[in-house]
């Protein structure tokens, strides 16, 4: 039996073991995944124990995104993020990997028909999340505005990312409305019904991801689709992250129908 796992603090309410066992369930593999909680100081016991078990891979998630890039061998796009979220167990030393951005990459491309390449880009947020998807839509073509609360961590983030300026969130009212896709990458919408772009920034031209995934309908997207804009929901962005690093893992085509209907049927028992 394959052995594959999500390693942070807490993973209690992940919705990675059912999204991943649905792919395994499609391609009859045996195969498990597993969460793993271990305290932050033993991280490094915990990825080296991993891979002395025969671990196959591992996802990452908070807070130990940041801590892991030294103890694997990041690729060049996890590290210019600063963050690894998938570990490869299958060559000489454990692989990182970012599929944050390409998963936001994708839930744009695959489900919004965003044309990235050209666009211009409102990335709210300069957290984990923000900075794999400042990369990711720099890499694809689009300028990117980084918005945030803290105007220092956007500008910062801003001059590591090609071309990218940084602003703070008084600059949405003249960002938004020229922009061709919008990201909101904080947690606000998570917990109140709240948005972190006035809604008469948005118009009908955008495409909005929220990677927000619960709720699924966050006051952001419903105001988007009120204004006639195509709308994403974070659970896409989760879903091709997942995707992603089961494909690298297993060498086989994620069952994208299969992994989504699972990780929705675990969102809306999660609510
Ligand atoms: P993080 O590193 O803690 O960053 C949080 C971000 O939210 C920061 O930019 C922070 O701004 C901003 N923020 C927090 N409260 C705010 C408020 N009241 N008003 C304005 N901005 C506020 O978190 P993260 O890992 O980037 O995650 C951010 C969100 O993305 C979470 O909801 C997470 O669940 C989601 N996410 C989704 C996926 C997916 O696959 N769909 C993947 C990763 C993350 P400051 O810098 O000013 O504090």
């Amino acid at each position: 039996m394959q052995v594959f796992g999500l390693v942070g603090n807490p993973v209690g309410h992940s919705l990675s073991p059912p999204m991943h066992e649905a792919a395994y369930e499609c391609h009859g593999m045996d195969a498990r995944y597993v969460t793993f909680e271990p305290e932050p100081a033993a991280l490094e016991t915990a990825i080296e124990g991993a891979e002395a078990l025969g671990i196959s891979g591992l996802n990452v998630t908070i807070p130990f995104k940041q801590d892991v890039l030294s103890l694997v061998e990041p690729d060049e796009l996890a590290d210019r993020i600063g963050a690894v979220n998938t570990i490869d167990f299958s060559g000489d030393q454990p692989t990182g990997h970012n599929t944050d951005a390409d998963g936001a990459r994708r839930a744009l491309e695959e489900q919004g028909d965003a044309e990235l390449d050209g666009a211009t880009a409102v990335v709210v947020g300069a957290g984990g999340a923000g900075r794999a998807v400042a990369f990711a839509l720099a890499d694809a073509g689009s300028t990117v505005h980084v918005v945030n609360r803290t105007v220092e961590r956007a500008t910062a983030l801003a001059a590591d990312v090609p071309g990218a300026s940084g602003h703070g969130l008084d600059a949405l009212m003249d960002l938004v409305p020229d922009a061709d896709v919008l990201v909101n990458a904080t947690s606000v919408g998570m917990e109140e019904d709240a948005s972190p772009v006035p809604q008469t920034a948005l118009h009908g031209n955008l495409v909005v991801l929220d990677a927000v995934y619960s709720p699924l309908e966050t006051r952001l997207l419903r105001d988007a689709a009120d204004c006639g804009a195509t709308t994403v929901d974070g659970a896409w962005m989760l879903l091709y992250q997942g995707a992603i690093a089961f494909e690298r893992w297993t060498g086989r085509d994620a069952p994208i129908t299969e992994m989504n209907e699972a990780l929705r049927t675990g969102l809306r028992g999660d609510r």
